[in-house]
């Protein structure tokens, strides 16, 4: 990837002193900063011993230098692996335990913990890197030589190890080669249109696929810069967007925008392009956003294990509730989830995905990794959805959040659309508790927007009877003040099936 950035077929004319990262209330980094930091980085880490293949795993804070280290790796042969900077000591050891690394780098002030940690996995080096810049990697690599000889990587050699979100289980390890992500970035990069000059507003974390890859790895290959937000923070996001042409969101970063008055078609002046994944976007938000802003947000679909898969277009119509079409390279297929045959128009099953940007597999699961691909090389996805008559993807839910219940299969976002449509409603999660009699039943969490105490309960299941066969109709319906919801706004439907476990029995 990082020998990629340089094809002749390159958007902008590449200058190295052009801005790359420009860190809020910070300093700017060049493209030769790049080159310079990365390359004594790597530097570090081949003399620590680090080789081809090696594992690096690293949970740190969001800044400048978390990038160049992902870059260092790469250049070095090893293959980066980030850590969500919210996992306990007790996961952190799961992971280095599994991962077995070379190197770990942690924040500096949890360097006595991940040390007991590290020691334990048997990982010989522990270094620090502080959101300032600061730590024992800067600090040792900053008298070495900047010019790092990359070592040559093949397309399938090993760039990184990426952990899922772990929404419907424990996270797993995805492997993704330099192909996975040279064709992902590559593909982005031609359908949404990047252009030389283009300015990425990064508000997204980079331990996860959206902020690290699609996000960053578009701005590399476009050789333009981004301004850089340690998280998402409304106040400054507002600020900054003047300053912008792209933005990149989960759907509830759409949300909280859409709570404030500043967000005008002057505020998006500059603004090119809003995108949205991770989550599904609801069709209100999208249409509450073009109203605001004027502009339509283009919502696209992917996932750890594969990159992105599919995009609503850049020209042609953005539609709202669905993630538009496979991207070019990437064939997707709609199958029965019980014969695995292909299924035709507005057919709803399982999603099957094939191509380069295809992972090689879970780090260290074989068996897991075979049970979830078919012989002719698609990847199970394990999401559910269908393709319209336009060729439009749409996503329903995932396997393991399908419902059945008396025998029937509910959709749960069959449900939630009916709910949803309530005036007052804002959004609502739809769940499966085990029943006695039924094998599961329908359970509705939903969220009212503010002072619409008058939506009762009575009057969501009168609107679900009206619109919904009855085994779908919720047994029990309740008010919540917000979704439960992980760092990357997918709604946690394990923890509300937990909650209510007990429901029926
Ligand atoms: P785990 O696999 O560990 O249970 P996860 O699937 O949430 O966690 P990720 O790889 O981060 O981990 O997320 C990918 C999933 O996110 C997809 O499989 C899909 O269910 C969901 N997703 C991503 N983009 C969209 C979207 N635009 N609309 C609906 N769902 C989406
Ligand atoms: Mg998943």
């Amino acid at each position: 990837l990082f020998q990629s950035r340089f094809p002749a077929d390159l958007s902008s004319p590449f200058i190295e002193t052009d801005p790359f990262i420009n860190k809020d209330r910070g300093r700017i980094y060049s493209y030769a900063d790049l080159h310079e930091t990365s390359g004594r980085y790597a530097r570090l880490l081949t003399d620590l011993g680090v080789r081809k293949g090696d594992r690096v795993a690293v949970q740190v804070e969001k800044s400048p230098e978390a990038i160049f280290l992902y870059l260092a790796c790469l250049r070095a042969g090893a293959a980066y692996l980030p850590l969500n900077t919210a996992y306990t000591k007790a996961e952190v050891a799961y992971f280095v335990g599994d991962a077995e690394p070379a190197v770990v780098v942690c924040r500096p002030e949890s360097e006595p913990v991940i040390a007991e940690v590290a020691a334990k996995a048997g990982v010989g080096h522990v270094l620090t890197l502080g959101q300032s810049g600061d730590g024992s990697l800067p600090e040792r690599a900053r008298g070495l030589d900047p010019d790092y000889a990359t070592v040559p990587a093949e397309p399938g050699d090993l760039a990184a190890i990426l952990y899922t979100s772990g929404t419907t289980g424990r996270s797993k390890g995805a492997m993704m080669s330099h192909r996975n992500l040279g064709s992902n970035a590559q593909a982005l990069h031609r359908i949404w249109g990047w252009k030389p000059g283009d300015v990425l507003l990064h508000a997204l974390p980079i331990f996860h696929t959206h902020g690290l890859f699609v996000a960053t790895n578009c701005v590399l290959l476009n050789g333009s810069g981004m301004l850089f937000l340690p998280r998402f923070d409304l106040d400054r996001v507002v600020e900054l967007l003047p300053r912008a042409t792209v933005f990149m969101g989960v759907p509830t970063f759409y949300t909280r925008l859409l709570s404030d008055p500043r967000m005008t078609p002057d505020l998006c002046r500059s603004m090119r392009l809003f995108i949205s994944g991770s989550a599904p976007l609801l069709a209100d938000t999208h249409r509450e956003f073009q109203e605001r802003t004027g502009h339509p947000i283009l919502e696209r679909y992917g996932m750890t294990e594969t990159g992105m898969l599919t995009s609503n277009p850049l020209d042609g119509d953005r539609v709202p509730g669905t993630v538009g079409f496979p991207l070019p390279g990437v064939e997707l297929r709609v199958v029965d989830e019980k014969t695995g045959e292909p299924l035709g128009t507005d057919g709803i099953g399982i999603i099957e995905v094939r191509g380069p940007n295809v992972f090689g597999g879970y780090w260290r699961m074989p068996e897991k990794t075979r049970s979830e691909f078919r012989p002719d090389g698609f990847f199970i996805t394990g999401d559910v959805g269908k393709i319209d008559g336009r060729g439009y993807v749409h996503i329903v839910g995932r396997a393991k959040d399908l419902i059945i219940s008396g025998g029937f299969n509910v959709y749960p976002k069959e449900v939630e659309s009916v709910i949803d449509a309530i005036d007052g409603i804002v959004e609502s999660a739809v769940v499966g508790v085990p029943h006695p009699d039924f094998g599961e039943a329908v359970v509705a969490v939903a969220m009212r927007r503010p002072g619409r105490d008058d939506v009762t309960v009575d009057r969501v299941a009168a609107v679900c009877k009206e619109e919904l066969a009855n085994y779908k109709v919720p047994k029990r319906i309740f008010f919540i003040d917000e979704l439960p919801r992980n760092a990357m706004g997918k709604v946690q439907k394990n923890l509300l099936r937990d909650e209510h476990k007990a429901l029926f029995a």
